[in-house]
């Protein structure tokens, strides 16, 4: 140390203790390490050292750069955690020069100054070759990166100027070192270098594709242009990777599996001159009938100096993709697919110069360049892009695929890697930048591989893989199932022959002319499924569902003859229904886990953004249900097994049910939104069991699909765990419980109820009642059996363990008075319900389930009980009007976020068809208030109506009304398409003869073809819109209160005799058909109107065989309704729909009849009231 001291006597204090800090750190450091051929003491070693320094550093001799520190590896890696670079050469100014280059959102990398020397080598310890190069001292290495780099720097003393330091959090390692500047040799040159060979003796490319054709023996040397270099490979153990020397048309593959020359990857780059010698000429077991050249332990490569800079600039192969017109791409090789539409082009290989600017998906090795490229490097294998590919780099792709419009979910034009590519980073980036660490290989890639996915599959398995990490994980799906999962997804979406089967291969995939990869044929934006998360759905269905409102299309066209509350009460509820295909230009897919909401008493899809209610059925068909599946009406067998399952949906119908109040004060004003004085609607799902795409079973499910495979073995313990596997919560049953099995026989409807929650608290509650039979004792498990088959002993009540827990008792009820009715239990929070798979013959033999009738039944049957259960179609959905006055007790619950909306005493009145025939049907009142809302009551839905009260109104019409107990279930979707529904069969033709006599089954509803007798009465007026009093000359006429209303509407009535020679009929005719009654166009219609407005009412009617009027009989318009009435325009023949009005059937008539001189008396059953719902212009 003296003796070194001794050349800076004349040096300050702070320079001298730089100097022996420097002589110290390269004595630890760097002197263990050096080859003793070179020859050097310490002391001399330190001077070159300095020396190097100094010249790089730039200064004089006078100066030393004490502001650098000299640091070890070792150090360097245990005490940078961030990135960090330091350059002897630049200055302040170029630092900023650098740091001004940064992107947005990035900043630059910070700047230490650090002197750092080491040895290059190509590994990471002696005999440790892994291909890339690292930098050794005594105490350590770490793997580095460099632009460009040279073999004759193998082993060599290096001092390394400006350099980029990236810490990596990863167990492996510390990070590794970007190289910028070139490195400085540090110690002269040791030796000549040893070519290994003659350079005079190097064949040119094309005798060397003339010799690979013969086998030959000899060691050749060959020099040429790399046209191709291969990523480094490892399989089986074996590292190795490939090159092709050009010339001309001639090629000449090389492999090189050599260890020690594995770094010769790093040190050569497409469009160089090389010359490699000591080459033998082998053949490949993976490449059947060809030749390559392989490295042999001898070979020593040469870069190729004097004709780098000739003809074959590497430069020259870069294409702008601005340049490149995605049309000509569009149109030029497109091969069509013969099955499907999807479309399959070939990609061109292009090289191409960029800057990173983003990295997509590290895992996935997605990066985007240019801000508008995507570049794809999935198919190579991964340590190829371990480092330098951060943002901020430039980056130089050779041989690299470009594809266009691979997939909807990357940018229009994706660069895509192959094994004949090379990506090499041209410049390192000087930004810091979040470090992505990368494993092994990622989930993505090794899907890729196992599944042989062509680039568009790919891409999409990333953007589904990213949707679901986002949505899913952890929650439901966790990490390391994230990809599993999105391979299925990408099985739903991708039919058998859009896959490759074809299996790489590798050897021709690097060396074969011309080449051949699975990324030669793409498809065109395919998949293109978009995948919607459940918020997205809900905000799409929230805009979707006002602005596809048009009030003027809610109402008949009978609107015009409305009063102000029917106009309201029609407007009051509406529905819009969409089918998921339709709502988004690509096809959607919504992916979601299924479960019961258990304030709501709904099922629900749900991700991690939001919550949606669902209508599931077990079938497509809106016929009749039979009776077997409404026993299991508990949520249905398959239902019970769906919850918290992961499912895609691809085919179901976005319903959403619009809830108004307004005050229009006719239905002129319906263009003027100002009259909704509140809105809300309700959003839910409708689909069909067997329309859903189970992507993870829930446990249950599981279950039942092993007992389906296997027969029934002891091993429910050993089952047990393996079915833990999916369930993602921590199951509380994994102790010891107890068991009951019980069938259940009916079950009621969802409502609040009073609870107690202790002995004299009582709380409202939602809340159901079911009634079961107990087929066994209590049974004690030491696991929960879950919904496993039933074992003898648990139903036949025999080996029974007394364990006192299940015991049925009495409820009390408020004020402490018990139930003394049957026993009942109440459900507690931590009890499971499972449904159990394998019940069938116990249920159907031991099945008293109450029976369920059609509407018919209901209608007609004398003898049915006063509560009826029964099954239906929907055909009409009518909101009551609210009764003034009577605010309802209980307040509906509402499935919305938003807890103020409700729909308070929300009544309906739907009227439902037999699913069978037509003609019947049955007017049924259901409050919704009093428990959670009730969603798919739609038109067109088939629905089980169960406990509902029937009654018989004055008129003799039976109807039902909803009790406490009631439960509407719908077990049928409608038509979706028609939005509105109701396209149901045709009403039945019906004879009045028939409809009088009341013998058959009467039809509520049927087609009538008959004979217009005459008008009884026609009564024409204008009715004040608000109070219904007459509205005459533009003003009400009511004057106790007096009404300012100035709004009236017309109303006409007309009540006519109809018969077809079987019977007759009194048919009343209402506003709209009264026109088409008369025969009159819009035009007279219009006209009539007017007239009526004077006096604001007019009524003609029949008095024997003439019409009369009890006012102004000699009016003109009097006169003329008593013309037109009995005119032959107006007695018609005719064909009618009609409802019954009146379903009561009265005391027989006796009446005179004529027949030619005879006169009879003969028994009449009377006449039917019917309602003209339709005219029917074929009169034929
Ligand atoms: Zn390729
Ligand atoms: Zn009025």
């Amino acid at each position: 140390m003296e003796e070194f001291l001794e050349h800076f006597k004349e040096r300050t204090r702070s320079e001298q203790r730089w100097l022996c800090e420097v002589f110290e750190g390269v004595r630890q450091q760097l002197y263990p390490l050096i080859s003793s051929s070179v020859g050097l003491s310490v002391e001399q070693l330190t001077l070159s050292v300095l020396s190097k320094v100094q010249r790089a550093a730039g200064s004089e001799v006078a100066s030393l750069p004490v502001s650098y520190r000299f640091v070890s590896l070792s150090e360097l890696t245990r005490q940078q955690h961030t990135p960090c670079c330091s350059s002897l050469t630049w200055s302040s100014a170029q630092y900023r020069e650098q740091a001004r280059r940064a992107l947005p959102n990035y900043r630059a990398l910070a700047r230490d100054n650090i002197l750092l020397m080491g040895y290059l080598y190509d590994g990471p310890a002696a005999g440790a070759s892994d291909g890339g190069w690292w930098v050794r001292d005594a105490g350590g290495a770490v793997s580095c990166r460099l632009v460009k780099s040279s073999p004759l720097w193998l082993g060599r003393l290096m001092l390394f100027p400006t350099w980029n330091y990236i810490p990596q959090n990863a167990p492996a390692g510390g990070g590794y070192l970007e190289l910028i500047d070139p490195p400085v040799c540090v110690t002269p040159e040791a030796m000549t270098f040893d070519p290994g060979g003659s350079l005079t003796e190097a064949m040119s490319v094309k005798r060397a594709a003339e010799l690979l054709k013969q086998r030959c023996d000899a060691q050749v040397c060959v020099s040429g242009q790399v046209s191709v270099i291969s990523p480094l490979l490892l399989i089986s153990g074996r590292r190795f990777f490939c090159l092709i020397l050009s010339e001309g048309d001639s090629a000449a593959p090389v492999l090189i599996t050599e260890g020690k020359h594995q770094y010769w990857r790093q040190c050569v780059c497409v469009g160089q001159y090389i010359c490699i010698s000591a080459m033998r000429v082998c053949s490949l077991r993976g490449w059947a009938g060809h030749h390559v050249l392989s490295v042999t332990a001898q070979s020593r490569l040469h870069p190729h100096v004097q004709t780098q800079e000739s003809s074959e600039d590497p430069e020259k192969h870069l294409m702008d993709t601005d340049s490149h017109a995605p049309d000509t791409h569009m149109t030029s090789h497109t091969a069509s697919c013969s099955t499907t539409s999807v479309r399959k082009k070939h990609s061109t290989l292009i090289s191409y110069k960029g800057l990173i600017t983003k990295v997509l998906h590290a895992e996935a090795g997605l990066y985007e360049i240019d801000g508008k490229v995507g570049l794809c490097l999935a198919y190579q294998p991964l340590q190829e892009r371990g480092g330098g590919l951060r943002p901020g780099a430039e980056i130089q792709l050779h041989n690299v695929h470009f594809l266009y419009r691979p997939s909807p979910f990357a940018p229009d034009v994706v660069l895509c890697a192959c094994l004949c590519s090379s990506a090499q980073v041209t410049a390192f980036s000087p930004l810091s930048s979040k470090v992505e660490v990368c494993g092994s290989h990622s989930p993505l890639q090794r899907h890729l591989l196992e599944k042989n996915l062509g680039v568009s599959q790919y891409l999409w398995l990333c953007y589904c893989q990213r949707v679901i990490t986002e949505r899913l994980c952890p929650r439901w799906v966790r990490e390391e199932r994230v990809c599993v999962v999105a391979g299925r997804l990408l099985d739903c979406v991708c039919d058998a022959e859009q896959k490759t089967d074809r299996k790489r291969d590798i050897y021709r995939e690097m060396l074969q002319e011309p080449h051949q990869c699975p990324v030669t044929t793409y498809c065109v934006s395919w998949p293109c499924v978009v995948l919607w998360s459940v918020r997205h759905l809900c905000d799409w269905m929230s805009s979707e569902v006002w602005s596809s409102l048009s009030l003027s299309s809610l109402v008949s066209p009978a609107a015009a003859h409305m009063t102000c509350a029917e106009l309201n009460a029609c407007l009051s509820w509406s529905v819009h229904s969409v089918r998921l295909t339709a709502a988004h230009s690509q096809p959607l897919m919504l992916v979601g886990v299924l479960e019961l909401s258990s304030t709501h008493a709904t099922l629900q899809i749900k991700d991690q953004t939001q919550t949606l209610d669902c209508v599931c059925v077990q079938t497509d068909q809106s016929g009749a249900t039979t009776n077997s599946n409404i026993s299991t009406a508990w949520l249905g067998k398959p239902m019970t097994s769906l919850l918290c399952c992961l499912v895609c949906v691809q085919r179901c119908t976005l319903v959403m049910e619009r809830l108004m109040k307004t005050n229009f004060p006719s239905w002129k004003h319906l263009d003027q939104p100002n009259y909704i004085t509140h809105k809300h609607c309700r959003l839910y799902l409708q689909f069909c069991v067997s329309d859903l795409i189970i992507i993870s079973p829930s446990a249950a499910m599981s279950i039942s699909l092993m007992e389906k495979k296997r027969d029934q073995t002891d091993g429910r313990e050993a089952d047990q765990k393996r079915d833990r596997r999916d369930e993602g919560d921590d199951d509380p049953l994994r102790s010891a419980c107890v068991s009951l099995v019980f069938r259940l026989n009916s079950k009621q409807g969802v409502m609040f109820r009073n609870t107690s929650v202790s002995a004299d608290a009582h709380t409202l509650q939602m809340g159901f009642t079911a009634t079961v039979s107990c087929l066994g004792d209590v049974q004690l498990w030491n696991n929960d059996p879950k919904n496993r088959r039933i074992q003898t002993s648990e139903t036949d009540g025999r080996e029974t363990t007394d364990v006192s827990v299940l015991k049925a008792e009495s409820i009390s009820a408020r004020g402490g008075v018990k139930l003394l009715s049957n026993p009942a239990l109440l459900m507690k929070h931590q009890w499971r319900l499972h449904t159990l798979t394998h019940m069938e013959q116990l249920l159907d033999t031991q099945s008293d389930v109450g029976a369920v009738m059609s509407v018919s039944k209901v209608l007609h049957s004398s003898s049915t009980s006063e509560i009826v259960s029964f099954y239906g179609v929907i055909s009409q959905r009518i909101t009551l009007q609210e009764e003034m006055g009577t605010k309802p007790s209980i307040q509906s619950v509402t499935a919305t976020k938003d807890s103020s909306v409700v729909e308070e005493g929300l009544k309906i009145r739907l009227t439902v068809q037999d699913s069978e025939s037509a003609g019947h049907m049955i007017q049924v009142y259901v409050d919704l208030s009093c428990g959670p809302y009730t969603p798919g009551l739609l038109q067109g839905a088939t629905v089980i109506l169960q406990d509902f009260h029937r009654k018989v109104s004055k008129a003799c019409n039976v109807y039902c009304r909803s009790l406490p107990i009631s439960c509407v279930s719908v077990t049928g979707l409608g038509s979706v398409s028609s939005g509105s529904g109701g396209s149901q069969s045709p009403p039945p033709m019906m004879l009045l003869g028939e409809w009088a006599s009341g013998r058959t089954q009467q039809c509520i509803v049927g087609q009538v073809k008959g004979h217009i007798v005459c008008v009884l009465s026609l009564r024409l007026q204008w009715m004040c819109s608000l109070c219904g009093s007459t509205f005459r000359q533009g003003s009400c006429s009511r004057g106790q209160p007096p009404c300012d209303s100035s709004c009236g509407v017309f109303q006409a009535e007309a009540k006519v005799a109809v018969e077809d020679g079987s019977g007759e009929a009194l048919v009343w005719f209402s506003s709209d058909t009264v026109s088409e009654l008369l025969m009159l166009d819009v035009g007279q219609w219009e006209g009539l109107q007017r007239h009526v407005r004077v006096k604001g009412h007019v009524r003609v009617y029949t008095r024997g065989h003439s019409m009369m009027c009890d006012v102004d009989p000699e009016e003109p318009l009097v006169q003329f309704l008593c013309c037109l009435c009995s005119s032959n325009t107006v007695c018609r023949q005719i064909k009618l729909t009609c409802r019954l009005r009146a379903q009561r059937t009265g005391k027989c008539q006796l009446r005179k009849v004529c027949r030619g001189p005879t006169e009879f008396i003969s028994k009449f059953p009377p006449a039917p009231q019917l309602q003209c719902l339709e005219i029917q212009t074929d009169t034929h």
